[in-house]
């Protein structure tokens, strides 16, 4: 294979958003490899479109911000409608304590200019979800531009927009290794069908990222954490542009799409065989049993069990994305971590990304705090059990 400017390894949204933005920027001769035979089978192909800016830290609410700046153009961008819908995002306290930090997360998206999120109380929450039944719910926060994205039509955007630009891309290409040179830069990235010399190379294999940061002797703290998702059979017993419903104590979701309802909660995940996306039956039989409970107009929906599917998160130690160089080796650079909501924020990450590549910082905002090097300064980003 040719050489290239800049080779990004992983062709999922991140992959494409890095490769888009630097095209823009006028770097040639980039190429986007991915193991994969077509666009769409790692997981962005598996994550169920929602969009927020209600996080608890400044630096997810930013990144948030600039990501919808950039859907609300991304059609004239690239062509494509990315399908960014307002519906909101819900998220329901069970308790003082669940209110009290998601009053807290609040102060700190109005201080970023996120002012339309609002609390609300029990009369409120049944005008934005009548579906909810009000049992264990003292309050809610409730953020009416939050909402979904279609993550396959952001990855077809960006991978067509840089197709124009001239980007290359290598489907059915596996990197198998990085040659490094007596200084520890990266000389070539070793593939299934040969070695491509490069400048540079961008780490953007998801929840396998950490393999990829390894041949070049950097231990990236990325793992992967399963996330199963249950679906509904087609049924209209929700309303299509009813927000995401979230109980915060457990994290149990609720969305319409495309005609189903789809259950989510979070588990730990397979310890053992931490790569493993196959959905456990008995965990089907749980997310049921708590949409009848929550939302009882479900205790008519059917579940569409062959339907229901998981993928994996890609999950770094404070769940903040690391962005920028490797220390180690300056001509790698990551974009990996964002710990479940890397389709949201591929279009910051991408744009920041490149700025980084081409300028050595990021001017769209400060995106010095998602180093790599925050976990040996012990400058993790702080967290939040709710949200
Ligand atoms: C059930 C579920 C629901 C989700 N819901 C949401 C949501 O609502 N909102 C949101 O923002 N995010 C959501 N996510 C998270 C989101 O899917 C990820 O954060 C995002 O897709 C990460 O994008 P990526 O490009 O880094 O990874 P991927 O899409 O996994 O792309 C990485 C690519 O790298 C390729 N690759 C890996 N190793 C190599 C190699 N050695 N050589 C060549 N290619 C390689 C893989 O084939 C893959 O295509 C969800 C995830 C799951 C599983």
């Amino acid at each position: 294979m040719s050489g290239a400017s800049v080779a990004v390894i992983g062709g999922g949204v991140i992959g494409a958003s890095v490769a888009y933005h630097l095209a823009r920027r006028g770097w040639r001769d980039v190429v986007v490899l991915d193991r994969g035979p077509a666009a769409g089978g790692g997981s962005t192909g598996r994550a169920t479109g929602g969009f927020r800016a209600q996080y608890a830290t400044a630096l997810n609410v930013r990144l948030s911000l600039l990501a919808r700046e950039k859907l609300r153009c991304f059609e004239a961008e690239t062509g494509v409608d990315p399908g960014y819908a307002e519906c909101g995002y819900l998220w329901l306290a069970g308790s003082a304590e669940e209110l009290a930090e998601l009053e807290r997360a609040q102060r700190i998206q109005r201080a970023e200019g996120l002012t339309e999120a609002v609390l609300l109380g029990l009369d409120d929450i049944a005008a934005v979800n009548p579906a909810v039944h009000p049992s264990g719910v003292v309050g809610a926060a409730y953020c009416p531009s939050d909402g979904f994205i279609k993550p396959l039509a952001i990855l077809e955007g960006y991978l067509r927009a840089a197709s124009r630009l001239g980007v290359g891309m290598r489907w059915d290409v596996e990197a198998v290794g990085l040659r490094r040179r007596p200084d520890g830069s990266i000389a070539a990235v070793e593939t299934t069908r040969g070695p491509i010399e490069v400048e540079a190379v961008v780490d953007a294999a998801g929840a396998w990222a950490a393999t990829v940061a390894a041949w070049a002797g950097v231990r990236l703290p990325v793992v992967p954490l399963r996330r199963q998702a249950a679906t509904s059979t087609p049924c209209d017993l929700l309303p299509a542009s009813m927000p995401m419903t979230i109980w915060a104590g457990d994290g149990f979701h609720i969305r319409v799409r495309d005609g189903r309802v789809l259950l989510l909660q979070p588990t730990p995940g397979v310890p053992d065989a931490p790569f493993d996306t196959r959905v456990d039956p008995d965990w089907v039989d749980l997310v049921e049993r708590a949409a009848h409970a929550r939302v009882p107009v479900l205790r008519r929906a059917m579940i569409d069990r062959a339907a229901c599917w998981a993928g994996l998160y890609e999950i770094s130690p404070d769940k903040h994305a690391i962005l920028g160089a490797a220390p180690e080796c300056p001509n790698l650079f990551f974009a990996n971590g964002s710990s479940g909501h890397g389709v949201m924020h591929a279009p910051a990450l991408g744009q920041l990304l490149a700025e980084i590549i081409s300028d050595g910082k990021a001017s769209s905002m400060d995106a010095a705090p998602l180093r790599y090097g925050r976990f040996a300064d012990g400058a993790l980003l702080p967290g939040s059990g709710v949200l």
